[in-house]
């Protein structure tokens, strides 16, 4: 194995005991925190990728709820996980946590199974979902890596790398791999990722309050507020789009995004982007086309504003009155005729549901 930069400057067993110290008296009391059981503990590590602790805590509580057991989950509609998705985004999770649970049930798994081989051949089990549920429900000694766990590390041993690059990110793991303890590997791993939440935190590291400050490096070399090395913000790029909500005898028109790519297989009212120097109104009328159908366009009624990555989104909603043509659902899965007060039951982006809102506010 290549050597790794300043691991002999930190001695492992003082940094654990401290670490699982401060984690007893100051981890947050969390849904999730207090059981053992595999499944659950799943759900929420696939919640918390990329999203805050507290907008999973109520998607944790229902989800469980509604499907309590792997069995519940794996006999699930996609379509259902996918509503009880909503607002968490990249819902990629979501279809590979179900394809994930119905492969266990296939089988024969009544949980999460201790076998980090056979997780790794399921969809969405990366190395650190595995070792994430692992090391929590069975006590594996197995380290992890995210985005605050990197960062407690790259201070700690004064690393000013980019932790997103590959290289950087293989060093973290052997360092992540050299502090793991062979018991409590699961509440270590939690409290690392506890400590940069609340302790070690992008811009404002609190040194002063943090029991690792006597062995971290970048706090002795006083070069904190430098280390990760930061990378700069990709431009923003601002997007027109238009948006349509066809309504013929009292029901609206909404289509299925394919099941590959960004949303895929959730609902959504037709809409595409503005071509240079196109109207909202032309470019709604070529929506319509590309559906196969004509109608009357009124004015807009909305104006939904979103971000993707670095797009910041202009979605301009137009009321139109069908007037003839059959829905071809060209690019999309499907398409279908739905009254409004239906929407609810088909999952939808979150911008799609703010126009949905919206529409439902306007009596339709
Ligand atoms: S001493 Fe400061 S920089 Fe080092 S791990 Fe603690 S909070 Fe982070």
């Amino acid at each position: 194995m290549a050597s790794i930069p300043h691991l002999h400057s930190l001695d492992p067993v003082p940094v654990r005991r401290r670490l699982l110290t401060w984690f007893r008296r100051n981890a947050r009391a969390l849904p999730w925190r207090d059981t053992r059981d595999s499944y659950a503990i799943w759900i929420s590590e696939v919640m918390l990728q990329q999203t805050q602790v507290v907008t999973v805590s109520p998607y944790f509580e229902r989800f469980l709820q509604r499907f309590p057991s792997l069995a519940h989950l794996a006999h699930a509609d996609e379509q259902t996980v996918l509503r009880l998705w909503e607002g968490l985004g990249y819902y990629r999770r979501a279809r590979d946590l179900w394809r994930s649970a119905r492969q266990l049930v296939r089988d024969n798994h009544a949980t999460i199974p201790d076998d980090p081989a056979y997780l790794g051949t399921l969809p969405g089990f990366g190395r650190y979902t595995t070792n994430a549920v692992l090391s929590q429900a069975y006590d594996r000694s197995l380290p992890i890596l995210e985005a605050n766990s990197a960062r407690v590390l790259c201070r700690l041993f004064a690393l000013a790398e980019n932790p997103k690059e590959a290289a950087t990110r293989n060093q973290l793991w052997r360092l992540a791999e050299s502090l793991v303890p062979t018991r409590l590997a699961g509440a270590f791993n939690q409290a690392m990722m506890e400590l940069g939440a609340l302790v070690c935190t992008p811009t404002g590291p609190n040194c002063s309050a943090c029991p690792l400050s006597r062995h971290c490096l970048a706090h002795l070399q006083d070069r904190q507020h430098e280390i990760p090395m930061r990378v700069k913000s990709p431009r923003i790029i601002a997007i027109e789009e238009v948006a349509v909500v066809v309504r013929k005898r009292g029901k609206l028109l909404i289509v299925q995004r394919p099941d590959q790519g960004r949303w895929a297989k959730m609902w959504e009212f037709p809409h595409h982007a503005l071509e240079d120097g196109e109207s909202t109104k032309a470019a709604g009328l070529r929506l319509l086309q590309g559906l196969g159908i004509e109608g009357d366009v009124a004015d807009e009624f909305a104006a939904i504003r979103h971000s993707v990555t670095r797009f910041r989104i202009t979605m301009t909603c137009l009321d139109v009155a069908h007037r003839r043509g059959v829905v071809r659902a060209g690019l999309h899965a499907n398409a279908a005729w739905v009254r409004p007060a239906d929407l609810h039951a088909y999952p939808l982006s979150a911008p799609q549901r703010r126009l949905a809102k919206r529409v439902l506010a306007e009596g339709w």
